[in-house]
């Protein structure tokens, strides 16, 4: 069966060998960071495709789609596989659509605006963009290895969202080219409203080949972490620089101790016991930034400058969800939520999670942008795992005090993302999927209509 099939896709693509049947391949390009979640490595971690291909260019995207529509076989675009949640783990076999090799850069338009194929990789465009004055609005700390395609489609925000929110907000996706599963698949354009039909929706109602993602101009950025002897100082200071604009800053972050332990390369900025606060602002305010932590009870530890995804130590890789990734290192017990907390009763918040939770949950604060403008504690807590029943414990009371949460131990957009209310991605799934081919199992209130022939 799986030779047949095989057979089928490499008379598709122009060189046979961009089909995968290799078991181990075909085991790496079926997973991503899903082992993140206790819950999820177990369910995930049989799953895989019975082949892979890897389509050079937009033609190849709709003749495999078309294959596929007519054989009802399900396909799972894959960017880098640096999602979590198992956002790309094909949970009903079938094809991964491996997109690393569609990764060029197009064009950097003269307003900022990156012209690219959906695998170019993010830390390629940031090094390209910097060099021409140009530089990523908001990055994942997987920036280096994750493409730009599956930042929109499965990821949200990052390194840069305290000063241009996620990627849903301001216009920074301008706009893509997406491949439907329709009989026969098009390629349609998207631009601006009707992006978010498809914008993070884990490719379940289409395949991104082309996009146009706006830039921020480069700044000269700083690298500084200062440490404090409580996570209330800590947390005060860093919100005093996140909140006020006459700051210019790309990430603002606050580990309670111990999580700065867990930082094994880095542990010279860290001080036993203390809560750190890391920050990138622009260098031009960097002694301003010293000046602060020092008069409000902080110990600068480090200071350097960014020059790019291969600066060292790149900081930003202690930041976002790379934290997590640090603190399993240190015990694998621990796993993670992905939280907001609110602008104005954040302390009464961090005060109810401490008073009944304790030590299982450790404050990681990653400051963001709303798209009305305010400035709040977006969050990564570190969470110490003992039973299901105990996270969602957890997570219920999350809500129940008005801290939001995207639940990172379930594999369908309801529940773990960004699911909109006006289901607008739900009705480009009908439109563009009507067999429900398309990533299947990861948008449960879809349901598949009878497609008539
Ligand atoms: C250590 C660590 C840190 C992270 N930090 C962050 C962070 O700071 N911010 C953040 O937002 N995320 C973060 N993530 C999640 C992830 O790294 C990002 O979302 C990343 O941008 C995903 O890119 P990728 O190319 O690896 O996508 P993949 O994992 O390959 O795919 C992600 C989803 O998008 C779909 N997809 C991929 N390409 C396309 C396409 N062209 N068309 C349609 N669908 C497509 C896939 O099917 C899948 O559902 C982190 C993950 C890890 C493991």
């Amino acid at each position: 069966m799986h030779e047949k099939l095989a057979a089928e896709l490499a008379r598709i693509v122009a060189d046979p060998a961009r089909v995968l049947t290799a078991p181990a391949v075909l085991d790496r390009l079926s997973h991503d960071f899903y082992w993140y979640s206790p819950i999820l490595r177990t369910r995930l971690a049989d799953k895989m495709a019975d082949i892979a291909v890897q389509p050079s260019s937009v033609e190849e995207v709709l003749d495999i789609l078309h294959f596929a529509c007519e054989h009802e076989i399900p396909v799972t675009t894959r960017g880098a596989g640096t999602g979590n949640y198992g956002q790309c783990v094909p949970l009903e076999g079938g094809i991964v659509l491996d997109l690393s090799l569609m990764d060029k850069l197009e064009e950097i338009t003269q307003d900022g605006v990156a012209v690219c194929q959906p695998g170019l990789r993010l830390g390629v465009l940031e090094t390209e963009a910097r060099k021409i004055g140009w530089e990523l609005r908001m990055y994942p700390s997987t920036l280096v290895k994750a493409s730009v395609g599956g930042f929109l489609a499965g990821g949200s925000g990052g390194i840069g969202s305290v000063e241009h929110g996620g990627l849903r907000d301001f216009d920074t996706v301008r706009g893509f080219e997406v491949v439907t599963m329709e009989d026969p698949p098009r390629a349609v354009l998207h631009e601006g409203e009707a992006v978010h039909e498809i914008l993070h929706a884990w490719g379940t109602n289409g395949v991104l080949t082309r996009i146009w993602f706006a830039l921020a101009p480069a700044v000269e950025w700083t690298q500084a972490t200062a440490v404090f002897g409580t996570y209330d100082e800590a947390f005060r200071f860093a919100e005093s620089i996140a909140v006020d604009s006459a700051w210019t800053k790309r990430l603002v972050t606050v580990f309670e101790w111990p999580i700065p332990s867990f930082f094994t390369p880095v542990q010279h900025v860290v001080r036993a016991g203390k809560s750190l606060v890391l920050v990138m602002v622009e260098s031009a305010q960097a002694q301003k930034w010293r000046v602060l932590a020092e008069t409000t009870g902080g110990e600068v530890t480090f200071s350097g400058p960014y020059s790019g995804p291969r600066t060292q130590p790149l900081l930003s890789d202690y930041t976002w969800n790379h934290t997590t990734l640090w603190a399993m290192k240190a015990d694998p017990s621990y796993t993670y939520l992905q939280c907001g907390f609110s602008a104005t009763d954040c302390r009464e918040q961090f005060r109810q999670l401490r008073d009944r939770f304790g030590d299982e949950i450790l404050f990681h604060i990653e400051f963001m942008k709303n798209g009305d403008g305010t400035v709040f504690p977006g969050a990564i807590p570190v969470v110490r795992f003992t039973t299901e029943e105990r996270l969602n414990d957890m997570i219920a009371f999350c809500r129940s005090i008005g801290v939001y949460v995207a639940n990172p131990h379930v594999n369908y957009l309801e529940d773990a993302g960004r699911f909109r209310a006006d289901n607008i991605q739900l009705l480009a799934k009908q439109r563009y999927d009507p067999r429900g081919l398309l990533n299947p199992g990861k948008m449960i209130s879809f349901r598949r209509r009878e497609v008539v022939r």
